[in-house]
């Protein structure tokens, strides 16, 4: 059985007070059972919010990013080995937005990737295509190659720790979904590409992840779906009554 995640990814939202009040309201409510429920915390508030998250079951926080070097003179950026030292283990890589706005290229994300996966840290990899590839009808081979240029250049050990997150840029923060068809299609192809380069039980372990206006309205029809094992929420999951609604959609 693969691993049911409901993930947040809360970006550059709320003030220290809104972040603890939301926490705590995702901990009361508890995870799901057999659902591990993932908070992408903004860096300053990652070791206050894994502080109150310590106490709940199956309830973790990411951090939104981490630097591929692990120390140095690199201003204003955040190391794996600094996340290690509050007890972060998850690190969201390659969100489109960090791809667009700070020119994340997969040879980066690679690095990065290795640099997360040596600290033990699990990396939740994103990928996904821009409107005009979509609409070209080239999307499924741009989300592989960008795989390929990446993650899928690991070894089958590393690979196998791996979250992936498949999100189309044309449905992020945009209230335009994925049919859950077009997620399954995608997730699809992603879990026959990871078994042609990594094998079938390895492929089948994988978590693939789908994110893009995922909300408590559409949460349900999207995970139902045989290949898409939970989503990546932005937007749905600053509101605890909502992202709960989320984190119960399996
Ligand atoms: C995201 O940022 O990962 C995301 C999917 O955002 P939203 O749910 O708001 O589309």
């Amino acid at each position: 059985m693969r691993q049911k995640i409901a993930a947040g990814n809360w970006k550059m939202n709320n003030t220290l007070e809104e972040s603890v009040a939301l926490a705590q309201a995702l901990v009361d409510a508890g995870s799901p059972s057999g659902v591990l429920t993932i908070l992408g915390v903004p860096y300053v508030y990652l070791d206050k919010i894994n502080q109150i998250v310590a106490g709940a079951e199956n309830i973790e926080v990411a951090a939104q990013n981490a630097h591929q070097e692990l120390s140095g003179a690199f201003t204003g950026e955040i190391s794996v080995k600094m996340l290690n030292s509050i007890g972060v283990k998850y690190v969201i890589l390659g969100h489109s937005e960090r791809r667009e706005y700070f020119g994340e290229t997969d040879e980066l994300l690679l690095a990065k990737t290795n640099t997360v996966l040596g600290a033990g840290q699990i990396p939740i990899f994103c990928c996904g295509e821009p409107l005009a590839i979509r609409k070209a009808g080239t999307h499924i081979t741009y989300v592989i190659d960008q795989l390929k240029n990446s993650i899928f250049k690991l070894s089958a050990e590393d690979f196998s720790k791996i979250i992936i997150a498949y999100e189309p840029i044309w449905a992020i923060g945009t209230g335009e979904t994925a049919s859950p068809a077009q997620a399954q299609e995608m997730h699809e192809e992603i879990r026959k590409a990871i078994a042609e380069v990594f094998g079938n039980e390895i492929a089948e372990g994988t978590s693939i992840l789908y994110g893009g206006s995922v909300n408590a309205a559409n949460a349900k029809d999207l995970f139902s779906n045989k290949d898409v094992d939970g989503g990546l929420v932005g937007g749905a999951s600053l509101k605890a009554d909502v992202f709960v609604q989320v984190m119960n959609g399996f």
